[in-house]
């Protein structure tokens, strides 16, 4: 079982794969609470994360405040983003968030919103992230990326949250994509030679046909 975590706003913050046991049934109707913040923000979070119903045959269904709900949001401002993969939030104790967005206030543009909630939501129905994707080849000038994360991260987690590429027995994927909204920002100066990945705010093309394929609609 793990937890995505992802870096703050600052500097750089941080397609499809995706941890296969994780998976719910397709046509599944998922109960997800949203537990503080202000009903503003909630809506912010439903808007987006109901963007993925578009291409995913997976409901949500939205409530506040409901220890029953298979994912519990939790907003509590420490600057950290993260959620648990997929199916994995049943081992999680129902007083205890399953998702929790750090960096959200009223002040949060809509770009944020889209790009922080569909990120956290593709965790929740499964996918890892996209750098980590078993076929990536992103040229990392390891000591750059180790010297950036310095306070943040330790060098064992850098290793594990960027580095660490998935089992390809494990993972259920297509072909890497680095338009994809699991994609961490990668800046030039972290690679070797001339490579970067911008901001991913939307749902890539292969995001949308891939999600598809995993949680496919009845004909
Ligand atoms: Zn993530």
């Amino acid at each position: 079982m793990r937890i995505c975590t992802e870096k703050t706003l600052d500097g750089t913050t941080p397609r499809g794969a995706l941890l296969t046991e994780t998976k719910w049934a397709p046509g599944s109707t998922i109960k997800v609470s949203l537990n503080g913040s202000t009903l503003a923000i909630r809506n912010k979070v439903i808007q987006y994360a109901k963007e993925w119903e578009k291409y995913a045959n997976i409901k949500f269904k939205f409530v506040t405040n409901d220890r029953t709900a298979s994912i519990r949001v939790s907003f509590i401002e420490d600057g950290k983003s993260w959620s648990y993969l997929g199916t994995d939030v049943k081992y999680i104790p129902r007083d205890s968030a399953t998702m929790q967005y750090g960096w959200f206030t009223s002040e949060t543009d809509d770009s944020e919103f889209s790009r922080t909630v569909l990120h956290e939501f593709g965790h929740a129905l499964g996918l890892i992230h996209e750098h980590q994707h078993p076929l990536n080849k992103i040229p990392w000038d390891k000591p750059a990326v180790y010297a950036y994360y310095a306070g943040y991260w330790t060098q064992a987690e850098v290793d594990s949250y960027l580095f660490a590429k998935e089992n390809i027995s494990q993972t259920n994927y297509s072909a890497y994509d680095p338009s994809s909204i699991m994609h961490y920002s990668v800046p030039e100066e972290l690679t070797i030679g001339d490579y970067e990945v911008g901001w991913n705010t939307v749902l890539s093309p292969t995001d949308k046909s891939f999600i598809r394929t995993v949680y496919p609609f009845k004909k």
